[in-house]
């Protein structure tokens, strides 16, 4: 399977010198252009050797009745992904019998890997940080990218951290960025932010309208085959 990491090829995966890898964690539920384009942006802008798309098996903050089945959305990951060489799929999170919590997958990178970590994430999810599992502990192991919309608060603005987070950081005006006491980093950077959300694809596709040009053609392909997120049953 092109592009896919088994937990174990994610170690044997090491490659000599420091590779910088992007993790880019999610329900996917459907995946979407807006994440597509959003990890394109950030691997780009942040030199990125690789970014692993990692589905989550059940989100500790999502309802389990709006997420359909983990092989569902990892393959519609891994249709989306096909083509662009520098992004895989793990199923790490899909093979621990608990719930998926970012610290627990960013620790197993961490320990497989002597890279440079970029752990992704939207400000939609980074306005919540503080309900994760740990979040205190998360910065001091890897680096954060906050994907912001253009316009929003410049990346300085100290209104962008939680008070929680205040006196772990400073701001460094070389790097633009935020400087955790561990030395690693928290970007907020503007990207093409895509008014696209996987709840606006499912309430598309039970009311059913097209959602044609916000899902890749082989997503969206999947989705009718295996009549996902309609009232009408699965022939599969
Ligand atoms: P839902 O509508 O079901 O809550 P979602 O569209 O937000 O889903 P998730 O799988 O929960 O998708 O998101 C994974 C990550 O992608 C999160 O960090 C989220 O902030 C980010 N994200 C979601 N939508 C976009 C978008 N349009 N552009 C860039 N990033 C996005």
């Amino acid at each position: 399977m092109s592009g896919f990491l088994s937990g174990e090829e994610v170690a044997i995966k090491k490659k000599s010198g420091k590779r910088k890898i992007g993790l880019f964690g999610g329900t996917f539920n459907p995946i979407h252009l807006g994440h597509l384009r959003g990890a394109e942006e950030i691997r780009e802008a942040f030199g990125l050797h690789e970014m692993i798309f990692i589905p989550a098996a059940l989100p500790p903050h999502k309802r389990p009745e709006e997420v359909i089945e983990a092989r569902h959305r990892f393959e519609m990951v891994r249709l989306a992904i096909a083509d662009n060489p520098h992004f895989s799929i793990t199923d790490i999170e899909l093979l621990r019998p608990e719930k998926s919590y970012s610290i627990d997958t960013i620790r197993y990178f961490r320990e497989r890997h002597p890279n440079d970590l970029f752990f992704i994430l939207g400000r939609d999810a980074f306005v919540e940080i503080e309900t994760w599992k740990e979040f205190r502990h998360l910065f001091s192991l890897c680096n954060f990218v906050v994907m912001t919309r253009p316009g929003s608060q410049i990346s300085s603005s100290s209104s962008l951290l939680p008070e929680a987070l205040m006196p772990a950081f400073r701001y460094d005006q070389q790097l633009k960025a935020w400087v955790h006491t561990s030395g690693h980093t928290l970007h907020f950077r503007e990207i093409t932010l895509l008014d696209i959300s996987s709840t606006k694809i499912r309430e598309s596709i039970e009311r059913g309208e097209s959602v044609r040009y916000l899902i890749p053609a082989e997503v969206e392909a999947y989705i009718k085959k295996n009549r996902l997120y309609s009232r009408e049953p699965s022939l599969v």
